[in-house]
């Protein structure tokens, strides 16, 4: 059969209740062209017409209701302006219901019958205690009965109100629909998914999942249209993904990391101050694996705040080192990178390596010095912030490029570092403390390989997290004085969030002065630090606080992300309902990192919401990243992680790749498996896969033209 006379190519303006005004509304609304396109909209719920009610049970004005029984009366009313309406009585076992008609009530009064059983759908309408439905559909009994195509779902789809007004509503798409349904053939459906797979995991045929995702006869046909639709989107994500990492792979040729030197063992052997956790070794074991293979490494490392992240990244660039090439680090921000300098200087001064600094604050002939030396490789290890990655930054052999929490960083960016060595790509380490569930992050993450760190260091306490109300301010201020008394530094955490930054701003000074008042000078300093501050000052206040001049420091999130300063053992967050989970958890993330007993403590107003209760609840309970990142999107939804992902790939009309996890994971594990045994789509079996992309690539193309 050619394609062009496949029904589902054919554009929708020659489909008969459709036309060319109505093709062009649907073009414009919902972006749908041809008949295929309409069909893959789907309802996004169904009314349930198995079900028959009672007169005498409806009680909510606006429901939409079903009624079996006899049209008793129906009478033709002549209205104050001179127009005819059409009356009914309709009654069934339990009781009496008005049916109005303001419309077509000549016509409608001859086709009707008096005395007949009748099906009658439509909206009630409970007015002075009086109900009534308005224009309700009229189906004789008789006549279900004999039709049995008639659904006993009706899907209802979303609409706007241009659409509404054209008829092209639920109740007009449905009547376009079934006449597309009612003339597609099976053979005009391309079954997407392989009979050997379909077979093992009990998926209807993408034929029968089409005519029952539009008009399922009961609950079950609902339901395996449902799953087979849902495995379908994320079995062809997941095998995009896949594909597009395996061709990656084949075309970027990474650095050949083969040999572990002198570099790596000597801080294996002497420079570690610590035994590594066996996650860590594992990490870098895999790290090394993917590095020395000639493979490009494109790779996510995730480990909860303070599982030591960076130490593994320093022996990556160890690696780097050892077969002759620079490696750098990239942070997010002035500060956390300033951290990372000084800290990775240290581990690296001892080795003879050379560590540079670059980031916008770096200027003149500071930077000409830094950029000179780095493109002579008088630089082994640069540290910076997004600025390394700006064009006149060269190096002289990249081999290895680490970022540090990366959910500030894109796609476009990753890209960019790949570039900047025309030899070879530059190995990629992305390094995270979001949490989230394994499979979500291959997802999220794409094209990156991940590596997990699940296990803290030994020997750190537990942070103890309580909530206080306001009214527990001076308990606050006596704990965090005898805090002070010990010798330990405080963190107080104020909101700041763009929409209200003045107010926030005002917010955080007010908070600071109140603070002097209780901890006076000379006795006791703080610190200040938010974002609107100069780069210069920011640091002067951070290093206060690091080097422990300074007791507490007052500050907006900018201190989310990174910072580490061990003596730091109380964080004292403000207004915490208005932060969201995973950020309270980065807060808190900033102490407990030195041996002594840490606390975090989420102060409140009284007023409470359920959600922002059931956040702070979870924050008290645990301290396990992985279980508020799950409490985080159960609360939150998925929006946000959705909304990091490569637009385009994600195309997602039933699924979500949260609340679908059970099928994400097989249509991952499926996926793998099939590129695995067939990469290259050869085998019989799977020619409808190949088939597929191919006819959803010239899609996008078509889309490309018209649009
Ligand atoms: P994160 O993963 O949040 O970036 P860091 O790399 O900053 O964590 O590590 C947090 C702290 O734990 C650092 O002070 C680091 O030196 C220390 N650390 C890392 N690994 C170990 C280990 N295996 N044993 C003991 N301490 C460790
Ligand atoms: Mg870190």
């Amino acid at each position: 059969m050619d394609n062009k006379s496949n029904i589902l190519d054919i554009t929708l303006e020659y489909i008969k209740g459709v036309g060319p005004a109505k093709a062009e509304l649907l073009k414009k609304e919902l972006k749908v062209f041809r008949v295929r396109d309409l069909l893959t909209i789907y309802p996004f719920r169904y009314v349930d017409r198995t079900k028959f009610h009672l007169i005498k049970d409806l009680k909510s004005d606006g429901d939409t209701v079903q009624l079996k029984g006899k049209l008793v009366s129906l009478e033709k009313i002549k209205g104050k302006n001179n127009r005819f309406r059409l009356q009914g009585l309709f009654k069934d076992s339990s009781g009496f219901i008005e049916l109005i008609w303001f419309q077509g009530a000549k016509w409608l009064g001859n086709v009707l019958k008096e005395d007949h059983e009748y099906v009658v759908y439509g909206k009630l309408t409970i007015y002075k205690g009086k109900k009534n439905i308005a224009h309700p559909e009229m189906e004789l009994l008789s006549d279900r009965a004999k039709d049995n195509l008639q659904p006993t779902f009706d899907p209802v789809y979303s609409s706007t109100e241009k659409l509404d007004s054209r008829g092209l509503d639920s109740k007009g798409r449905r009547g376009i629909l079934k006449f597309i349904l009612g003339k597609i053939r099976e053979e005009d459906v391309l079954e997407n998914i392989p009979d050997y797979l379909r077979t093992q995991l009990k998926l209807c045929t993408k034929f029968q999942a089409l005519h029952w995702i539009h008009f399922p006869k009961n609950a079950s046909e609902k339901e395996l249209a449902t799953n087979r639709l849902k495995f379908e989107e994320l079995f062809y994500l997941q095998l995009r993904l896949l594909l597009g990492k395996e061709t990656r792979k084949k075309k970027l040729k990474g650095a050949d990391f083969n040999v572990v030197g002198d570099y790596f063992n000597t801080f294996y052997k002497e420079g570690l101050k610590f035994e590594l956790t066996g996650a860590q070794k594992r990490v870098i074991k895999e790290i090394r694996a993917n590095m020395g293979s000639g493979v490009h490494m494109n790779r996510l490392l995730q480990g909860d705040v303070g599982s030591g992240k960076t130490v593994v990244g320093f022996m990556s660039m160890l690696l780097a080192k050892d077969n002759g090439y620079q490696a750098c680090m990239m942070a997010p921000t002035e500060i956390l990178a300033q951290q990372h300098y000084a800290g990775i200087s240290e581990l690296a001064f001892p080795l003879g390596l050379k560590v540079g600094f670059l980031s916008g604050s770096v200027k003149g002939k500071k930077r000409q010095t830094v950029l000179e030396n780095l493109k002579l490789g008088e630089i082994d290890i640069l540290i910076g912030t997004h600025a390394l990655i700006e064009d006149p930054v060269v190096f002289k052999n990249l081999g290895l490029a680490i970022i540090d929490e990366q959910h500030r960083f894109g796609v476009a960016q990753r890209a960019k570092l790949w570039k900047k060595n025309t030899k070879v790509a530059p190995h990629v380490l992305v390094m995270t403390a979001t949490p989230i569930p394994r499979t979500l992050a291959m997802t999220v993450y794409g094209d990156l390989d991940v590596s997990i760190i699940d296990e803290m260091p030994p020997g750190r306490k537990l942070i103890q997290t309580v909530h206080q109300y306001e009214s527990a301010r001076p308990k606050v201020i006596n704990f965090m004085r005898s805090e002070i008394d010990k010798g330990r530094q405080i963190y107080v955490v104020f909101p700041l969030i763009e929409e209200s930054a003045k107010l926030d701003l005002k917010n955080l000074n007010d908070g600071y002065e109140r603070l002097l008042h209780f901890f006076p000078m000379p006795t006791y300093q703080m610190s200040i630090l938010h974002g609107r501050m100069k780069p210069k000052d920011k640091d002067f206040e951070m290093d206060r606080f690091v080097k422990g001049v300074t007791q507490i420091m007052v500050a907006t999130t900018v201190i989310e992300v990174g910072v580490n300063v061990p003596n730091a053992s109380v964080m004292i967050i403000e207004n915490t309902e208005r932060f969201g989970l995973s950020q309270l958890h980065q807060l808190r993330g900033r102490v407990g990192r030195g041996s002594d007993q840490s606390y975090c403590i989420l102060m409140t107003g009284d007023k409470l919401s359920k959600e922002s209760r059931e956040r702070i609840g979870t924050m008290v309970r645990t301290n396990n990243g992985f279980e508020i990142a799950e409490a985080d999107l159960r609360l939150r939804g998925p929006g946000d992680i959705e909304g990091t992902m490569q637009s385009g790939i994600m195309d997602l009309k039933l699924s979500s790749i949260v609340e679908d996890s059970g099928i994400l994971n097989a249509a991952r594990y499926y996926a793998q498996a099939i590129i695995e045994r067939d990469g290259d789509l050869q085998h019989a079996s799977n020619q409808c896969i190949k088939s597929f992309l191919q006819l959803s690539r010239s899609n996008v193309k078509i889309w490309g033209r018209i649009s």
